[in-house]
């Protein structure tokens, strides 16, 4: 076909492939998801139905692009891990940021009235989400360590806030109770003001979510006789497990092959 005239502007489009060989990972977060939250009147600290609605997210993009190795999740955020090998759209940086980023922006508000039933959507959820490449296998792993490190930090500290909160402190009180606090202070608070021992605490809140393939049988079909006829295949689940220590890729020694 002839180029037109205008054909030329296509050559301002500038080249974004991400490196190759190296671990690519796309992270999400919520925009705005502190008034996002109060509008939705989400259970502080933790709402689970908000934090199950993510890990529902993250199931679906891991299930429409295969090539997706492992997510982690916690809060409004989720990380998506692809293989060094990986050649999803030639590696274009746009093209795959954006397509996870609506593929988990279309899940999360067509599966909204299923996970937070008789809320109604008051604003618009939207998330931002950026690449970032990793030439180590040790810099992924440190990676998701940061992350899910993050998640015990914030949960920590936020469950004593909103304790403090909820038993009529203000913010700011609550704020300045806490000021650089260390970790064994905030478990001590916790369990003598308010009767909580951290530990017990849901997995989900201390650990993220962790997005792994696993084997499953799954009904492909049915017989003339109505049974059904079972394939093993690799479905997205969802745990709660720790990451940092070398167990979890002990077990696991595909993720980082
Ligand atoms: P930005 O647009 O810069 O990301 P933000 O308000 O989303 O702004 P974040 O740092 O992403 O800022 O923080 C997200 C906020 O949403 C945190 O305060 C977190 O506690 C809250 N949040 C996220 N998910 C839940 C949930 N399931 N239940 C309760 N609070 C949540
Ligand atoms: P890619 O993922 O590479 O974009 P694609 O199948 O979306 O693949 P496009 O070049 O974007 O390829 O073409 C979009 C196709 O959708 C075209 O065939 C176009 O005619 C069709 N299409 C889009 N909008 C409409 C519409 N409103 N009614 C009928 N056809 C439409
Ligand atoms: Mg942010
Ligand atoms: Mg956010
Ligand atoms: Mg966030
Ligand atoms: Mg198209």
């Amino acid at each position: 076909m002839a180029n037109s005239k205008y054909e030329y502007v296509k050559q301002y489009e500038l080249d974004d492939t991400l490196l190759p060989g190296c671990w690519i990972v796309v992270r999400i977060d919520g925009k705005g998801f502190t008034k996002f939250c109060d509008v939705h009147g989400f259970e502080k600290p933790n709402d689970k139905r908000a934090l199950d609605l993510m890990d529902a997210c993250a199931a679906a993009v891991m299930t429409e692009f295969p090539e997706i190795r492992l997510a982690y999740g916690e809060s409004d955020e989720y990380s998506f891990v692809l293989p060094r090998s990986t050649d999803m759209y030639g590696r274009r940086a746009s093209k795959i940021v954006s397509l996870i980023v609506s593929c988990f922006t279309a899940n999360y508000v067509a599966r909204w009235p299923e996970h937070l039933p008789g809320t109604p959507l008051a604003s618009t959820p939207m998330f931002d989400g950026r690449a970032v490449c990793y030439p180590l296998d040790s810099h992924l792993r440190d990676y998701l360590s940061w992350r899910q490190a993050d998640t015990h930090v914030n949960n920590q500290y936020n469950t004593c806030f909103w304790a403090l909160v909820k038993s009529g402190k203000t913010p700011t009180e609550a704020q300045a109770t806490l000021k650089g606090t260390l970790s064994g202070f905030k478990n001590e608070l916790l369990f003598r003001e308010f009767g909580i021992n951290y530990a017990h605490l849901p997995e989900q809140f201390k650990k993220g979510s962790v997005v792994v393939r696993q084997k499953a049988m799954v009904e492909v079909k049915q017989r003339e006789d109505g049974s059904p006829v079972l394939r093993e295949r690799a479905l997205p689940a969802i745990l709660h497990c720790d990451i940092i220590g070398d167990g979890f890729w002990q077990e696991r020694p595909h993720l980082l092959a």
